[in-house]
């Protein structure tokens, strides 16, 4: 009996998509992919006829009825308040976990890095890119950096669960604890919460900072690499660039229902309609996809024609050498010369085996802990005050707010204390953050406290921007020092 056809969602994208889109899809065809393709336009011309998120309605409805989406690349238009159709769709989709795969193929092509073979597991939904941003004063802007425990257990168990499948041997997970103490904290805590459940697995870590040097100095030191969204953006595109060409990786936005697959590299509108782009990145993601709907004998047949074709020397020009490469090819003679490869595999380049399903990865089902005993200690009130000198400041909010329950005892700038005794050479802006505890600091206080301070600073004059609860939960505090406290 012949096997049904998987229903996908796809759409060709701006620029060189729908290029690489046709080759990719006439190799998928020619090696018996079985696929039932929908087709979604979205990007450009949707948002340019006025939806500023870039996706109709009905895209939607395709989209969360097959729960696989093989996309090309799509063009935002600068400026004018259109919304990445890509951040969109990962968010409102539910795709946790971006994988990138970034491997070099010496000597087929040119690499500095001959031994790379890594795979970056970026957290895709939380940090910085939850978009909650705002104009507090004259002069601050903030954005707020949301981490939370479900996201990393989520995406921390997806990249052990993930090495475990692949065979791999290392996950590395890069943050900055040193700095961000509470979120970074957390994704590292939660790391090694976890790390014991894959005793197979060396579980290491680095700091983001030396840890991104290191893998662009030796990237074959690394396997696995778990971080969070913002690092997890800067190195993939670092690792896959010094791989070679972003033309050549591809990648998988995976979630708990729906999947998304596509190349790294965005629609490179310069290159689009001469017949140049290499789509192999998008190639590669939709062998990706192949393995999580479970068409395994696909994905390995194109896989090897792939990379056979590379080590014949037929190569695009992102990656044509003079002298290694054999011909200079376009997007559709690169195609063709895979097609032609079909059923072969390479002799010195690693041929690649999928034994293994990605249904196979384990399901995490998160559950919540019971919640912890929470005492209210005090408020963090930022206001917007225009004026330099802290001592005047915390004088004058000490007059009208405190009571014998709640009085100031810490002014800082720009997270950096201020009073008491702060320093003259200490820049200030108009963004001030006073903290408010009870007289011995540790007697708790209710929320009344809290309004009858911004009742009083509101009387004083005050333009109070916002307020963060000081709490503790079990007895551990919840907030940090400010630098000086
Ligand atoms: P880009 O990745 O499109 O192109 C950068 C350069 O890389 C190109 O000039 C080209 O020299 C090279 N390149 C990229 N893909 C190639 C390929 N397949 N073959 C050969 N060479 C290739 O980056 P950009 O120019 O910064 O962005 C162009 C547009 O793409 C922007 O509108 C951006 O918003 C969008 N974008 C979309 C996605 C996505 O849809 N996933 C990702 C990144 C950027």
């Amino acid at each position: 009996m012949a096997e049904t056809n998987v229903p996908i969602t796809m759409a060709r994208g701006d620029g060189i998509g729908p290029e690489i889109m046709e080759a990719t899809l006439f190799i998928l065809k020619e090696a018996g992919a079985r696929l039932a393709i929908e087709e979604i336009e979205i990007g450009e011309k949707q948002y340019l006829s006025g939806n500023t998120a870039g996706i109709p309605e009905h895209a939607w409805e395709s989209l969360r009825r097959t729960k696989v989406f093989l996309k090309a690349p799509i063009t935002t238009p600068q400026g004018g308040g259109f919304k990445s159709l890509n951040v969109t769709t990962r968010k409102m989709l539910g795709l946790y976990a971006n994988i990138r795969p970034c491997v070099t193929y010496p000597p087929f092509v040119d690499t500095k890095y001959p031994g790379m073979d890594v795979v970056i597991v970026r957290e895709n939904e939380e940090d910085l890119y939850a978009g909650i941003e705002h104009r507090q004063t004259d002069e601050v802007y903030q954005c707020l950096k949301i981490i939370t425990r479900p996201g990393c257990e989520k995406i921390v168990r997806y990249a052990f669960e993930y090495a475990r499948l692949y065979g791999r041997k290392k996950v590395t997970c890069m943050m900055k604890d040193n700095i961000m103490k509470m979120t970074d904290g957390l994704f590292k805590k939660v790391f090694y919460e976890v790390a014991p459940e894959y005793p197979e697995i060396t579980a290491d870590d680095w700091i983001i900072d030396i840890g991104a040097a290191k893998l662009a100095d030796t990237p074959e030191n690394f396997d696995v690499v778990v971080t969070l969204n913002l690092y997890g953006d800067i190195i993939s595109d670092i690792t896959a660039q010094i791989a070679g060409s972003v033309g050549i990786a591809g990648s998988a936005n995976i979630g708990d229902q729906c999947a998304m697959f596509e190349a790294i590299h965005g629609s490179a509108p310069r290159r689009a309609g001469q017949n140049l782009a290499n789509p192999s990145g998008l190639l590669l993601g939709a062998v990706q996809m192949l393995v999580h709907i479970g068409q395994n004998d696909i994905a390995e047949r194109v896989h090897n024609a792939w990379l056979k074709t590379l080590e014949d020397g037929m190569h695009t020009y992102d990656i044509f050498t003079e002298g290694r490469s054999k011909a200079k090819v376009g997007t559709k003679e690169f195609a063709q010369e895979v097609v032609k490869r079909l059923g072969q595999k390479p002799t010195q380049l690693k041929a690649v085996e999928y034994k293994t399903s990605a249904k196979e990865m384990k399901k995490f089902v998160y559950k919540r802990a019971p919640a912890a005993k929470k005492a209210l200690l005090g408020v963090d009130v930022f206001v917007h005050w225009p004026e330099q000198d802290a001592d005047a400041l915390a004088a004058k909010v000490s007059s009208t707010a405190n009571t014998d329950k709640f009085e100031l005892k810490m002014v800082s700038n720009r997270g950096t204390k201020v009073w008491p005794g702060g320093f003259a050479e200490t820049f200030k802006t108009d963004h001030w953050r006073l903290r408010f505890k009870a007289p011995d600091f540790k007697t708790p206080v209710g929320h009344a406290h809290i309004i009858e301070v911004l009742n009083r600073l509101s009387h004083a004059g005050f333009d109070f921007i916002k307020t963060e609860n000081l709490y503790e939960f079990d007895g551990e505090a919840g907030f940090t020092r400010s630098q000086g406290e």
